[in-house]
């Protein structure tokens, strides 16, 4: 990607970029893919200027509507656990927010289709990718819980909001060997990657415990 009206920055350069990825190593994300993608990806641009000084700190930041960026780390693990067993053609990301993590997928899978239930901060993260020039996702303002049906199947959905329980749609709506990724729970939350066996059976491993806002139902205009 071409990034030249960024450079010059100090917040850009290599060092505090490298920073961030050492850290995230250091906590053992280990696809060399994804560590070089979030490397590659201006994370300030998804960010309001008075925070962008924060945007290479491995920490989430407000965006706005009670809403956050991910953390870095949560980013990149989430999208090596996705990509884990193999590349992917297509990804449903449900809850676009700043539209940080669907620049990171669209760097790493052919189509990504995105979900965001505020319109506004949907409207930001359009504004966002077509400046990074990232062609390969398409977005709609929509109620996520309950998936794209008219897109699926996906091979993988990667849900940055967390459900108290999985939406049964989410399963319906992954192919046969695909991949969920997704924070379940209420004040305690871990997050889970679900993998569909066959057309009705479904392995889960509970990966860690994680801390995103929840998923809400209905949209805001
Ligand atoms: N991936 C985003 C994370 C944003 S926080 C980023 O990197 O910036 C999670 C987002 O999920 C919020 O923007 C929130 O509005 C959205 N969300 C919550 N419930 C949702 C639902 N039911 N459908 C779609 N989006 C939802």
């Amino acid at each position: 990607m071409n990034h030249t009206s960024f450079e010059g920055i100090g917040m850009t350069s290599r060092r505090t970029r490298d920073r961030l990825i050492n850290r995230l190593r250091e906590q053992g994300i280990e696809n060399e893919l994804v560590l070089n993608t979030v490397r590659d990806t201006p994370r300030h641009i998804f960010i309001d200027e008075a925070l962008a000084h924060r945007a290479y700190e491995d920490t989430a930041l407000p965006i706005g509507y009670n809403q956050t960026i991910s953390q870095p780390y949560s980013v990149a693990k989430m999208t090596e656990l996705l990509l884990a067993g193999g590349p992917l053609e297509r990804v449903l990301e449900v809850g676009t927010g700043s539209g940080y993590q669907t620049a990171v997928l669209a760097q790493l899978v052919p189509y990504v289709y995105s979900v965001e239930r505020i319109r506004p901060l949907q409207e930001k993260a359009r504004k966002r990718l077509s400046l990074l020039k990232l062609r390969n996702a398409q977005l709609r303002h929509t109620d996520g819980g309950m998936g794209w049906p008219d897109k699926a199947p996906f091979d993988g959905i990667l849900v940055t909001a967390a459900p108290e329980e999985v939406p049964p749609e989410f399963l319906v709506q992954l192919a046969v060997g695909g991949r969920l990724v997704i924070p379940v729970g209420g004040q305690s939350q871990q997050l889970k990657l679900i993998i569909k066996e066959s057309e009705d059976s479904f392995t889960t491993e509970i990966i860690e415990g994680a801390k995103f806002v929840p998923l809400l139902s209905g949209t805001i205009r």
